[in-house]
């Protein structure tokens, strides 16, 4: 941890848009602070905590109904930067907020990337893919392909939802932190390319390529920058109706629309960082 005291300040603007929403509804949604093994990590739980990192994500995904309860814990890894579901349970490690921090560019970047956005992107990004295994699993939902791709796409599919400049900021934010991650090492080996998820820049290329079907002109920088080839980028509409129509199909039988709609209409982001300064 190279500065706690500026970690805490931008988990504090994290999380501070959410505090003008009524009170939750996520009955079906427990959250944990876990307490952590490691100094370092202390100062991470305590500012999260403090700031109810938790209870505003709870708050978030509570237009989503669940068959049953589902834990969400923030937790130690013992050095696994990570984050993961299984039986009804979400954990996001510490070790993986360490890992956006120590991540984050000093300032804006090329291709207009604010270094907060390099932070808070992924994580949100993170959180719901993780949410996205919740609801497969949970209301036992079929899967064409493979069931990763599937929690990516629900992740990003669920952000777009948001108005254009939160989208746009997430997305980038989360392209951001899978192309940082493809550059900053070798090649894929094989062992990688057998894993079950994609590549970091396939990933990356796959949440562009959905963001563009979405919305071709909010996102058009991202291909006349050649950030996005024209060779995806061209049948991208289609890939996001695919996503829309199983979304529609599997998804909002179990979604409260007038609370999702309160939460989408929200500028999270813009008072997050108005409020931060
Ligand atoms: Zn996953």
């Amino acid at each position: 941890m190279k500065n706690a005291s500026a970690i805490t300040c931008i988990l504090f603007a994290a999380i501070t848009s959410v505090t003008a929403f009524s009170a939750p509804k996520a009955d079906r949604i427990d959250i944990h602070y876990v307490t952590p093994k490691t100094p370092e990590h202390q100062q991470i739980h305590d500012a999260l905590r403090e700031r109810q990192v938790l209870e505003r994500l709870q708050e978030f995904l509570s237009p989503f109904k669940l068959p049953r309860a589902l834990k969400i814990s923030l937790a130690g890894c013992d050095g696994e930067a990570d984050a993961f579901y299984g039986d009804d349970d979400i954990t996001i490690c510490y070790e993986y907020i360490e890992e956006l921090w120590q991540r984050m560019p000093k300032e804006t970047t090329s291709s207009g990337v604010e270094p907060y956005d390099a932070f808070v992107g992924p994580l949100i990004d993170t959180s719901l893919h993780e949410f996205g295994h919740a609801l497969i699993d949970m209301h036992d939902l079929p899967v064409l392909g493979r069931v990763e791709d599937a929690a990516d796409q629900l992740a990003a599919y669920i952000y777009l939802q948001l108005g254009p400049e939160e989208s746009l900021r997430l997305i980038r934010g989360t392209a951001y932190a899978f192309l940082y991650e493809a550059s900053s090492k070798q090649a894929p080996s094989m062992a990688e390319y057998a894993n079950e998820h994609g590549t970091p820049a396939q990933r990356a290329y796959n949440v562009l390529c959905i963001a563009y079907g979405a919305d071709p002109k909010l996102f058009g920088q991202i291909v006349d920058e050649g950030i996005l080839p024209w060779e995806r980028a061209e049948f991208c509409d289609e890939e996001y109706e695919q996503i829309q129509d199983a979304f529609e199909e599997l998804i909002s039988p179990h979604i409260d629309y007038a609370l999702a709609k309160e939460n989408f209409d929200r500028s999270w982001l813009s008072e997050a960082k108005g409020q931060s300064k």
